[in-house]
């Protein structure tokens, strides 16, 4: 066979191509599954100040798949954004989130943490998104201001303006705004100004090379701070990274260093166990 047939039937008969889409839509087929069997679970990494508390958690999706165990999102939420399935499955991680907001709200070890809950463009682009938030807010009683909702820089810039309608319509109701992942994506200056963000998360790729990255993480704290926002730093895994970062002016931290994800029982015990130190 030439190697220029190759290159055409490839495109058709690529037999790995055949296999990635099966494999894709029996994923999509198991996350149904698992979502009617409740497979997926909430796990939370620790964010700590600059006196080291714990300060509130990033909830991150599991899934306990029945034959291949704990599955993380890098396995399976592309497939989920691409199908949709994003969308019930978000709005299962919005209802888990607010319930655990409302059930800390019950302890004074725990009334005071804010939890912050990835959203994708999807969901974050369907028009009654707002009324969607509110309502998980209003079903489990949970406090507006304990709940921040991460969003990336490609998200925000489908549609300016709508955007900024919804950040403001649920900023008004306390819900605050974290941009994930930031200095990895395309906003603009102007653009940030504009977003009614109250968080910069510094990208794990610039923590984790500080060496030759400095610039970058001291130039996002910086700019946290002229925009009048916070600033956290994700992925820190090293003692050395942490302290570099405080001295750049970092004012929150998460990663493994730290704590990794965990379950919300594990997660309680390292908020009693700090305070009891
Ligand atoms: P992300 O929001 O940027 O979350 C941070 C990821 O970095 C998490 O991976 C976390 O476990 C990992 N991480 C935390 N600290 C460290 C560290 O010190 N070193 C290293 N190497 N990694 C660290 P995870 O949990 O696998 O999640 C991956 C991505 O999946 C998340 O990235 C987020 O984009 C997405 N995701 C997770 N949960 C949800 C969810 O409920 N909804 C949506 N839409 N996306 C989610
Ligand atoms: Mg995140
Ligand atoms: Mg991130
Ligand atoms: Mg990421």
């Amino acid at each position: 066979q030439s190697k220029a047939a190759g290159r055409n039937t490839r495109r058709f008969f690529d037999p790995s191509m055949q296999a990635r889409v099966l494999e894709h839509a029996e994923l999509a087929n198991d996350v149904r599954k698992g979502m009617t069997n409740k497979e997926f679970v909430l796990f939370f990494q620790p964010q700590i100040d600059t006196n080291l508390n714990i300060i509130g958690a990033e909830a991150l999706i599991r899934w306990y798949h029945p034959t291949r165990g704990l599955v993380t999102p890098g396995h399976f939420i592309d497939v989920v954004e691409e199908t949709g399935l994003i969308l019930p499955l978000g709005q299962w991680v919005l209802d888990r989130a607010c319930q655990v907001i409302a059930q800390w709200e019950n302890a004074s070890s725990t009334k005071n943490l804010t939890l912050s809950v990835n959203i994708s463009a999807r969901q974050l682009m369907q028009s009654d998104f707002v009324e969607q938030v509110m309502a998980s807010l209003k079903r489990s009683g949970a406090n507006p201001q304990r709940l921040k909702l991460e969003l990336t820089e490609s998200m925000l810039l489908n549609d300016v303006q709508d955007t900024i309608l919804k950040m403001n319509l649920l900023g008004d109701q306390g819900v605050s705004f974290s941009l994930d992942d930031f200095g990895t994506g395309y906003s603009s200056l102007s653009y940030l100004r504009q977003l009614p963000l109250e968080q910069l998360k510094i990208d794990q790729s610039f923590v984790q090379d500080l060496e030759n990255q400095t610039t970058i993480a001291q130039t996002i704290v910086t700019l946290a701070k002229g925009l009048d926002m916070s600033v956290i730093a994700e992925g820190v895994e090293t003692e050395e990274q942490y302290r570099a970062l405080a001295l750049y002016g970092c004012e929150a931290y998460q990663g493994f260093y730290f704590g990794r994800p965990m379950p919300l029982n594990d997660f309680l015990a390292r908020v009693e166990h700090h305070l009891g130190t």
